[in-house]
């Protein structure tokens, strides 16, 4: 595994994008809407990681929620894995638990996964795989 981005709840992609460009010295790669899961995306490259900028597309988002109850801030932490599915499996066994039962699209052509924050000590964790 390695950490293949962060995820921050932002209220405005607009500002944040201006933000993180003057912050990081270079503008976003993409960006991204993953209309399912009500977000907006704005993706940095940096080194071996990334940067992904999360706005709520809607007021049902999780994101606009996590933004009511949090305010704006670190999301999720996304740990890159070359085999999902045994990662999941491995996972399962060890007993933690997912927030689904499948992976599913994400955003950057990856399929993702999040494990249930009350089994890694409040930290949503995103399991992504690039597809093939
Ligand atoms: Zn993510």
């Amino acid at each position: 595994m390695k950490i293949e981005h962060l995820g921050i709840a932002v209220k405005s992609l607009q500002k944040s994008d201006e933000l993180f460009a003057k912050l990081l010295g270079k503008e976003n790669y993409k960006q991204e809407s993953v209309e399912r899961e009500g977000v907006t995306t704005s993706f940095y490259e940096l080194g071996d990681s990334k940067i992904e900028l999360l706005e709520a597309a809607n007021p049902e988002s999780p994101i606009a929620k996590f933004l009511d109850k949090r305010g704006e801030g670190i999301h999720h932490v996304a740990f890159g894995v070359e085999n999902i599915g045994a990662e999941i499996e491995r996972l399962k066994a060890a007993g933690f638990q997912f927030l689904s039962e499948e992976p599913k699209d994400g955003a950057d052509n990856k399929l993702i996964i999040f494990l249930h924050p009350k089994s890694t000590n409040g930290i949503l964790v995103e399991l992504c795989q690039e597809k093939p």
